[in-house]
């Protein structure tokens, strides 16, 4: 094992077949760099680090596999931002803050009885998000001149 918050490829393989995808090395590094950034990237920067490794990875591959493993239920989507879309390995019940200042998103391990619920005045639940905004911890030590 390379860290050791990260799985290794052979146990990623192990987990997508669990989960009944077929794997392919493209899965399984996009999984991989998902697994390993919990920065909540979107496509464009997935592809952007992906593709300096493997240079015929393209953005629609990219796209359709992230499709693929959010209908699979093993990556959340995250639409904090309406053109922005991020992706998150960490299917667990968590809330999301998001930065004004620097764009960082962030995990917050918000307890909330809205993750508990499975029906709500007869409507089945599929998702929860809870979403956040604000100045994070580090930009707000900094003085507002000094922020990029
Ligand atoms: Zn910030
Ligand atoms: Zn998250």
């Amino acid at each position: 094992m390379s860290d050791e918050s990260g799985l290794s490829i052979d146990k990623l393989r192990e987990y997508l077949e669990n989960e009944g995808i077929h794997t392919s090395y493209h899965r399984l590094k996009i999984l991989e760099y998902l697994r390993n950034h919990r920065t909540h990237p979107t496509v464009e920067r997935i592809h952007k680090e992906l593709s300096r490794e493997i240079p015929t990875l393209s953005k629609t591959t990219v796209y359709n596999t992230l499709k693929l493993f959010v209908r699979e239920g093993i990556v959340s989507e995250l639409t904090i931002e309406e053109k922005e879309v991020r992706y998150d390995a960490d299917t667990k019940p968590h809330a999301h803050f998001k930065c004004i200042e620097c764009g960082g998103v962030y995990d917050i391990a918000l307890e909330s009885p809205l993750f508990e619920h499975e029906m709500i005045e007869g409507h089945k639940i599929a998702e929860c998000h809870i979403y956040l905004k604000g100045v994070c911890n580090d930009c707000s030590k900094m003085p507002k001149n000094k922020r990029s």
